[in-house]
């Protein structure tokens, strides 16, 4: 079946161009850290790569950027890597995803004292209540910088800037995955101290992201192995993953206008009433509904009878109930199992957001008819 792919916020299609580099670079299969002449070529092509990448991510002097296999590691890299006392606090968002979120519960098992800073409506994170937890004794502040739920978005900037006020000493983390393309980004304008993006949100291939490292001097390795990486991250390096890393990178970024239409002609033509989470002050490419006494991953396979896949939430998180975010923020209960979670590219058409629009219109109009006492 030719489905209309509305889950861009989960993964991304491939772009051809990103593909042709996987594959040009498939041929040269020799291993980096080996000393012949075809694997330092190898070798350079990751190094140039590597500075491409910094150079989009406007990264600071001495800084650097590690490959990793996906954002998964790279969060937890860096939660291994700033909470390691436990006489000392540290704190992430509540709207984390789940590779932040997951590894702090890991931890506050292991002993950490790690606290979770409130949500506000739309699941960006309360920055009153957030300044109000930092003390002298704060370590480490990880806030997503979208939200891959709701599209909010945390003013990192302001906020990187006012945790080292409060204190200078505290380390600052980003999860940037649902940002990059959507956001321009610089690195030393944002304040952060680490950054972590994955390739497979922005039309580049899975099994490849990475983590921005403001000061490698402040970096333990997660992962220990041959010293590849600088010595930060071991494994041999996955070069046909970094060559189609450092291709989709440099497409270009979400169209803002665009999608914003787009959402709207989505939302304009949605008839059947629904409780809207992502305000407009959050990115438009993501969009979470939800239905009253409705559940949302049934509305999800009866959208893919029609053709359109969308998603429930965090792909991660499918299989949970109650949505993680959606009950920090407060979202009724009336509504919370009914939520869904649209997100698209500029490739969309108009058409393609009315058709979904009436396929949703005509499918919660079913299961309303048929759920009816
Ligand atoms: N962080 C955010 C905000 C995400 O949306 C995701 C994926 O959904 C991840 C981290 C994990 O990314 P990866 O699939 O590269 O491990």
């Amino acid at each position: 079946m030719n489905y209309k792919y509305f889950d861009n916020a989960a993964t991304t299609r491939v772009k051809a161009e990103v593909l042709q580099a996987y594959n040009d670079a498939c041929n040269e299969f020799f291993n980096p850290s080996s000393l012949y002449t075809p694997s330092l070529s190898v070798k350079n092509k990751i190094e140039m790569a590597r500075e491409s990448i910094l150079r989009y991510l406007g990264g600071a002097n001495k800084s650097t950027f590690i490959f990793t296999s996906c954002a998964t590691e790279s969060n937890n890299a860096v939660l291994r890597n700033c909470i390691k006392r436990k006489d000392k606090k540290y704190i992430i968002s509540a709207g984390e995803h789940s590779s932040t979120y997951n590894t702090a519960k890991a931890m506050i098992n292991e002993g950490y004292n790690i606290d979770f800073a409130p949500l506000n409506e739309d699941g960006s994170v309360n920055q009153e209540v957030l300044f109000s937890m930092i003390d002298r004794n704060t370590d480490f502040v990880s806030l997503i910088h979208v939200s891959n739920e709701t599209g909010a978005i945390n003013d990192i900037k302001y906020i990187a800037k006012r945790c080292k006020q409060i204190n200078p000493n505290i380390l600052i983390h980003s999860d940037g995955v649902q940002a990059l393309h959507k956001i321009k980004l610089n690195m030393v304008n944002l304040g952060v101290d680490f950054y972590t993006i994955s390739s497979h949100k922005i039309n580049g291939v899975k099994g490849i992201a990475g983590l921005y490292i403001a000061n490698p001097n402040k970096f333990t390795p997660f992962i220990y192995g041959g010293g590849q990486e600088m010595n930060l991250r071991g494994g041999t390096e996955n070069f046909p993953a970094v060559m189609a890393f450092s291709k989709a990178i440099n497409l270009p970024i979400m169209e803002y206008d665009t999608v914003r239409e787009l959402k709207q002609t989505l939302l304009d033509n949605i008839t059947v009433p629904y409780k809207l989470i992502s305000t407009d002050k959050c990115v438009p490419n993501i969009i979470s509904l939800c239905f009253k006494d409705l559940r949302g991953e049934t509305l999800v396979h009866m959208l893919e009878v029609d053709g359109f896949l969308i998603g429930t939430g965090s792909a991660c998180n499918s299989k949970n109930t109650a949505n993680r975010v959606l009950t920090e923020i407060g979202v009724n209960q009336d509504y919370i199992l009914g939520a869904i979670r649209i997100s698209f590219e500029t490739d969309c058409t108009k058409q393609d957001m009315i058709d979904l629009a009436y396929a949703i219109n005509k499918n919660v109009e079913l299961y309303y008819s048929k759920t009816k006492k």
